[in-house]
């Protein structure tokens, strides 16, 4: 995807705040954060969202949803944090390429 921003901040091309990468994987800090952490957890194959996951997409999403407690401990996320996937304009989503948030640092988070 020539367009996609998370496609360029995985190829390097556009600088991000990295936590973590891998061949598959890549964890950076959100842009502009609504906690003291947020951190983005983003596939480096071109994913639209969590809808367009098919069954081979599962040991990515696996690989994605275990690094979020190893990144959020850290960090110092250490009484727990917030996991948050928008899927769909109808979700809030607003980057087609599919990302876990993470986020928390707050003394309160708003209860869902
Ligand atoms: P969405 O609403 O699609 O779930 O969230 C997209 C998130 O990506 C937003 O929280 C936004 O702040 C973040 N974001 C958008 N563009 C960039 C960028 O260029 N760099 C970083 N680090 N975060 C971004
Ligand atoms: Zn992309």
């Amino acid at each position: 995807m020539t367009d996609c921003i998370f496609c360029k901040i995985a190829k390097g091309e556009i600088p991000s705040k990295k936590l973590f990468e891998d061949d598959d994987v890549i964890a950076f800090h959100d842009i502009h954060p609504i906690a003291p952490v947020h951190f983005l957890i983003v596939p480096k194959p071109h994913v639209a969202s969590l809808a367009d996951c098919q069954p081979e997409h599962a040991q990515l999403l696996s690989k994605m949803l275990l690094l979020g407690p190893k990144l959020a401990k850290e960090q110092g996320l250490d009484t727990g944090f917030r996991t948050m996937i928008n899927t769909g304009a109808g979700g809030g989503q607003e980057v087609f390429h599919l990302h876990f948030h993470i986020f928390g640092g707050s003394q309160t988070l708003p209860k869902t």
